[in-house]
């Protein structure tokens, strides 16, 4: 049904391996479909509820998932946005809207998936908080042990808040998430506990499942661009890997220019892509107030900037504070609650049309990838407090200056 490749070398391992990167090169795999023997039709798909699973044939798991009913997230149109910076149609997918609140319930409904179906008895990760709280829900749903590793006083509340209540072991490392994640590794290795880091390949192809809804969504029109803020670059080399699979089956006919944006203080991509480097050089120690994004040495660098210059897109930095101005914006203008490292793909929009690099009349959709009660205390401390009221209307209208 499918192969691991190595995109490196080209060696190809057997559905069944436990396998995250070459055993001949090391370098990155990919799930391989033999599409030439996938009968299926967008309108077989049309016919399902849109969620990861209507795309099951693109998938590699072959019984029943572990699933609470992920992705089928909306699509709204950012209409006061859009108009202030004069694009007509641009869109956010709103991935803050599944089930643990970001978009890796799309990589682990698939991750955990294959993990029971390998016969692995636990599951792990390091991670900047949105993974460890989506495994510990999955791990959770499937019944099997869960063990996370966060960068100590580096993880949102609320991502914590789930992991913890969701029955993960959770482990705080003294160290930062990059270094979390070589932890990690060796445990896996060490103990034969299934990874669930975006090294893995299964997760990513659950997490293609965006650049498929947001074009159903959009009636089979293919975006202009999709731009998506980028930390292990995961998932923007997720969503160019199915758009690819989607026009080699001919259900598309274009691709979408892949725009990655990161933040200002962590930005190893942005400067591969702008200096077009062959390789992506880590940075050692990234900050921003967008911790899901706060990754120095992207696992993903060597598809992440594959998908970007194949794709004609690009990549761009963005300041916290154009992080966090643009995170009110789309509480306060359009309706839309995101943590930060969401509001850095629309901020991305706004910095890169008024450079010029974004025409006003493309059609984009940016992924926003977190809710905003993901962290609460960064909103806390950039909104005014609530004002103190007696309890009595000669107070509240004096309170409300009526
Ligand atoms: C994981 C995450 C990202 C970064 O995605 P990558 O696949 O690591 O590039 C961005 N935003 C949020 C909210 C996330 O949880
Ligand atoms: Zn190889």
């Amino acid at each position: 049904m499918f192969d691991l490749v190595c995109i490196g070398c080209g060696a190809t391992y057997q559905s069944d391996a436990v396998i995250y990167t070459c055993k001949k090169c090391g370098h990155l795999l990919e799930v391989r479909y033999d599409l030439a023997n996938i009968n299926i039709t967008r309108k077989d798909w049309q016919k399902r509820p849109i969620s990861v699973w209507r795309y099951r044939e693109l998938l590699p798991v072959a019984g029943e998932p572990v699933t609470l009913q992920e992705g089928g997230t909306p699509l709204y149109h950012l209409k006061r946005i859009g108009d202030e910076l004069g694009i007509k149609e641009l869109y956010a997918k709103h991935e803050g809207m599944n089930p643990s609140g970001s978009f890796k319930d799309r990589g682990m409904t698939v991750g955990v998936s294959m993990a029971l179906q390998l016969g692995m008895k636990s599951v792990a990760c390091a991670s900047t908080g949105n993974t460890s709280a989506s495994l510990a829900v999955y791990g959770a749903k499937a019944g099997i042990p869960v063990i996370v590793l966060l960068p100590s006083g580096k993880v949102a509340l609320g991502k914590v808040a789930q992991a913890l209540m969701h029955g993960a072991k959770v482990i705080s490392i003294n160290g930062n998430f990059d270094r979390a994640l070589e932890m990690v590794r060796d445990l896996c290795e060490t103990k034969g506990i299934y990874l669930l880091n975006s090294v893995n390949p299964y997760r990513l192809e659950g997490q293609k499942t965006i650049g498929f809804e947001a074009i159903d969504q959009l009636n089979g029109e293919v975006p202009d661009r999709m731009v998506l803020p980028v930390g292990n670059a995961g998932n923007i080399s997720a969503v160019y890997k199915g758009l690819i699979e989607l026009s080699e089956l001919g259900f598309i006919d274009k691709m979408p220019m892949m725009t990655g944006i990161q933040a200002e203080g962590s930005q190893p991509v942005v400067r591969a892509i702008k200096e077009n480097l062959p390789e992506v050089i880590p940075e050692g120690s990234p900050e921003t107030v967008a911790t899901a994004i706060r990754i120095g040495a992207p696992v993903n660098a060597e598809k992440v900037l594959h998908a970007i210059r194949m794709s004609k897109g690009t990549a761009d930095y963005v300041t916290d504070a154009e992080i966090l101005a643009m995170q009110r914006d789309l509480a306060q203008k359009e309706g839309i609650g995101v943590e930060p490292a969401s509001a850095a793909s629309v901020a991305g929009v706004k910095k890169l049309v008024e450079a010029g690099v974004i025409d006003h009349d493309e059609r984009i959709v940016c992924v926003v990838t977190g809710h905003l009660l993901k962290d609460p205390e960064t909103v806390i401390k950039q909104c005014a407090p609530p004002i103190e009221c007696g309890a009595t209307l000669e107070s509240l209208l004096s309170a409300l200056q009526l």
